[in-house]
């Protein structure tokens, strides 16, 4: 008896501390009872059926035997009958299994919808816990580095560490950033100046570009208004000329234009004549933490740009295609919706999507 009973409790403890043993005795349980309603409204159906084939039977035998004529009509009538009431069994059979695999799915996806939203919890405190250390560290490093002597090891080491930090804090940003963005009741939209947007964002990587020996151009036309969340914009602009000056080698070009405008959408092309990116790689780029192992040489990255570019997209309803090709140079355009409607527009029109245009040849969709 005994252990019958540890076996009771250590199952139930199980159940109540363990979510996906939890679920799986949920979904056990639910398939049961689905299955017991099933059998129940069939059998009633059936019996249905029945009570009315042998009621039509009956009657027709009656007036048979009152009349003394042929029973041709009726039979054809309650045939007709019991067909509509055998069409009524599949459709209800077909609706109920439809319902419970409804809820079904809802009680198995409950749980790791939890897990995501408390990963992200997490990943968000440990982000905002680590960034004051890193700004502390990094004071301390540029103070160390005014006491010691130009062109010194230590200052070497010093300004080491002061990269390595920044990298750090730009992983941590990016992760915060990553993490905030699927909160659409959060962001607000708006009409935005796009060309200001674009110039304001080109300004600010105008002096990395400086540095690393690319030509960054704007080649400006008058561009409309678009609909979106500007902050979320100048992010998208901001990751994507960042990465085509990080992956354009010295003297290489970076040139930012407008391709189209048409009375829904405006579309805007980056391109670089830089290392491209090979085409198995391509439908991976937009993966968070994915990066090329040729890219490593040329830039310290997180691999969250594109992954957050993604996510800045698919708010606005964009559309962003890609074409690259290895030694020649990468191309990203990207296009957003001039209105709000044309926004809702472009949902159904894409599904909340982002049209890939990998390779001119190909298209991928995916939502
Ligand atoms: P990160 O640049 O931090 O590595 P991203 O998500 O911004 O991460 O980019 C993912 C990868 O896509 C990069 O590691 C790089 O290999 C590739 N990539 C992105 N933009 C370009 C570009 N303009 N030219 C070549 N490769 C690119």
């Amino acid at each position: 008896m005994r252990p019958w009973r540890e076996l009771g409790i250590d199952l139930y403890l199980k159940y109540k501390t363990d979510v996906f043993f939890s679920t799986r005795v949920k979904i056990i349980l639910f398939h049961i009872f689905s299955l017991a309603v099933t059998v129940v409204v069939t059998i009633g159906l059936l019996k249905y059926i029945q009570h009315i084939t042998l009621t039509g039977v009956l009657e027709m035998f009656n007036t048979a035997l009152s009349t003394g004529v042929k029973p041709v009509d009726p039979f054809i009538e309650l045939n007709e009958d019991v067909e509509s009431a055998q069409y009524f069994v599949y459709c209800s059979i077909v609706a109920i299994s439809l319902f419970f695999g409804f809820i079904t799915t809802h009680i198995a996806l409950k749980p790791l919808h939890k897990l995501v939203i408390t990963q992200k919890r997490f990943i968000a405190s440990i982000a905002h816990e680590l960034r004051t250390p890193l700004a502390i560290l990094k004071t301390q490093n540029e103070v160390a580095r005014l006491d010691v002597e130009e062109n010194s090891p230590i200052q070497e080491t010093l300004d080491q560490n002061v990269e390595e930090v920044d990298h750090l804090t730009e992983i941590l940003n990016n992760l915060l950033l990553f993490n905030r963005i699927d909160n659409f009741e959060s962001i607000s939209f708006d009409s935005v100046d796009l060309e200001t947007l674009i110039e304001v964002t080109i300004s600010k990587l105008k002096m990395f570009a400086d540095k690393k020996g690319v030509t960054l151009t704007f080649e400006k036309t008058p561009l409309p208004y678009v609909y979106g969340n500007a902050t979320g914009l100048e992010q998208l602009f901001f990751n994507i000329i960042k990465n085509a000056i990080n992956y354009t080698l010295r003297g290489g070009k970076v040139i930012i234009k407008s391709t189209a405008i048409t009375e829904h959408e405006v579309t805007v092309c980056i391109s670089d004549n830089g290392i491209g990116i090979p085409k198995n790689e391509l439908p991976h780029i937009f993966e968070p933490f994915y990066r090329i192992d040729n890219a490593q040489k040329l830039s310290p990255g997180t691999g969250l740009g594109l992954a957050i570019v993604f996510e800045i997209i698919k708010l606005h309803s964009g559309k962003i295609n890609v074409k690259s090709a290895v030694g020649t140079g990468t191309e990203f355009e990207i296009s957003i919706p001039r209105h709000s409607q044309d926004m809702i527009k472009n949902r159904r029109l894409h599904e909340v999507g982002v049209i890939y245009d990998f390779s001119q040849k190909k298209e991928i969709k995916k939502t």
